[in-house]
């Protein structure tokens, strides 16, 4: 694999920096997902840098990183504090950039959803301005790698939506000063069709920006396809679609799809020594839903077709439950806020309706639980339902495969997330019309142990091999490519 020193550029670095309340000292608390569990030893092992928002603002006190304690196990932990470099931004501008602009109107917008989607001149002049700050001080990241070892030639990772104008100008300062780079982007949010693209009114901005690097990572090929297909139509720029390559500005531009995945085998070990939560599943079912509490993965749309489950398929009651854990997210956004009410609302009627004395339909997590709890909760669950009206590619459902282990369940998916596109094996499930949705809950709870073998098998094969390090080593394999073919070309 690639030895370049990775530059990684993501709006969070891989830890949150606090105080430790005993001794006022600063920490590292740890927040390592699937993504940061992955890359981040690559960053170690090719002397690279992460550039990001240290969770705090310098406002607050914090005036540098500190090093990782010594009894830190975790993957971010070789990662010294100079290979650490923290964005300080502005109280104001960090809310207009991260609140203003990628949270209120860029996910949304590119979730399909743009009548929740809000334009403002100064969100996006805000958003601007700090992806230019990202940009310099990934300059600067540059010059002082350059500086160690002249011959390197930095690869210069951008992730997600936060980040898609700072290429250009990463690009420009690093040409003037004749410093070889390479620039990748991958976006881990879906990347919609043009015709929602183009209600955004700086839309040629954007995507001029994204055109930035030379090579563009996306989850699935629908996602490549829409945003070759806004180049041309927005930009007027010549396309392959074959081959996924963009031409502008005199650069060939590669687009490729790049499933990310999660950490299979840690997934399965979890599982194998998770505590028991369902002792006997002949007699009682667990269907489960893990997810942020966000409007685009259609909480309130599944709890509708559970209480029409329970309906039409009245054998199910006392002994089927659904598990819905629902981790808090944005909770200062008034649009959460009133979701949160919806569901509270929704999930307590369907309870009154039909709880007896020793039984209530569902149960509600409003939180976050462990890693091993969760392990344990996808281990025993009889059906994992993921049915997002939107979702870029969505983990919990290639999670909850890794963890079954014992008795096989059933993954009911939305072919609205990318993970549908791949996942063969679940029940696909339109999460809009609430009668099938029932239906396929109740084939799902009725399935014969056979056929949920047989899919679970499939699906676990594929998960097993295609698994976040195989993600990373197709990345790196993809931008090699292109080195090579730039380098024959010139
Ligand atoms: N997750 C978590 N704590 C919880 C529940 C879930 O950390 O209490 C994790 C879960 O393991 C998964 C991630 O949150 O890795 C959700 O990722 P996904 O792609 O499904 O959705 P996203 O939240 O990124 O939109």
């Amino acid at each position: 694999h690639s030895t370049s020193p990775m530059i990684v550029v993501a709006n969070r670095l891989p830890f949150i920096i606090s105080k430790d309340p005993e001794n006022g000292k600063l920490i590292r608390k740890q927040c390592a997902g699937g993504l940061v569990t992955a890359v981040a030893p690559v960053v170690v092992e090719t002397g690279g840098l992460w550039v990001g928002w240290p969770g705090v603002h310098l406002e607050d006190g914090i005036v540098e990183i500190p090093e990782s304690d010594p009894e830190d196990k975790s993957p971010t932990a070789g990662l010294k504090s100079s290979q650490v470099v923290p964005v300080d931004l502005h109280k104001q501008v960090f809310d207009d950039y991260y609140n203003g602009c990628c949270n209120a109107c860029f996910w949304p917008l590119f979730h399909s959803m743009p009548d929740r989607a809000v334009f403002q001149g100064d969100k996006w002049e805000a958003y601007k301005t700090v992806n230019q700050e990202f940009a310099a001080l990934t300059v600067e990241a540059v010059r002082r790698l350059k500086k160690k070892s002249p011959n390197d030639v930095p690869l210069i990772w951008l992730h997600d939506y936060h980040l898609m104008l700072a290429a250009n100008h990463i690009r420009a300062a690093c040409e003037l000063e004749g410093l070889e780079i390479k620039l990748a982007f991958f976006l881990h949010i879906p990347f919609p069709s043009w015709d929602i693209v183009r209600l955004f009114p700086w839309d040629d901005e954007l995507l001029q920006g994204i055109l930035g690097c030379d090579s563009i990572g996306f989850h699935i090929e629908d996602y490549c396809l829409n945003f070759i297909d806004c180049c041309k139509r927005r930009l007027g720029c010549r396309v392959d679609r074959e081959y996924r390559l963009v031409e502008h500005n005199m650069r060939t531009v590669s687009v490729n799809h790049l499933p990310i995945s999660i950490p299979y085998d840690r997934f399965v070990k979890l599982a194998e020594s998770a505590p028991v939560v369902v002792k006997n599943r002949a007699k009682e079912q667990l269907l489960l839903g893990v997810d942020r509490l966000d409007y685009t993965k259609g909480l309130v749309h599944r709890i509708k077709a559970f209480e029409r489950l329970l309906e039409k398929y009245p054998e199910h009651r006392n002994n089927v439950t659904f598990l819905q854990v629902a981790v808090p997210s944005r909770t200062d956004v008034k649009e959460y806020q009133e979701l949160k009410e919806e569901l509270d609302q929704l999930i307590g009627s369907v309870n009154g309706k039909f709880s007896t004395a020793n039984w209530s339909p569902i149960r509600y997590i409003y939180g976050c639980v462990s890693q091993d709890q969760l392990a344990a909760f996808y281990r025993d669950a009889s059906v994992c339902v993921v049915t997002p009206l939107r979702d870029g590619m969505n983990l919990v459902a290639k999670e909850f495969v890794a963890c079954q282990t014992r008795e096989p369940g059933v993954l009911l998916l939305s072919p609205f997330a990318g993970a549908g596109n791949s996942m063969h094996e679940a029940l696909l499930v339109n999460p809009y019309e609430t009668n099938e949705f029932a239906e396929i809950l109740n084939r799902a709870l009725t399935m014969p142990k056979d056929e949920r073998e047989l899919r679970m098998r499939q699906l676990r094969r594929r998960e097993k091999h295609l698994d976040v390090n195989f993600w990373l080593r197709s990345f790196l394999k993809s931008v090699d490519c292109l080195a090579d073919s730039n380098r024959s070309a010139s």
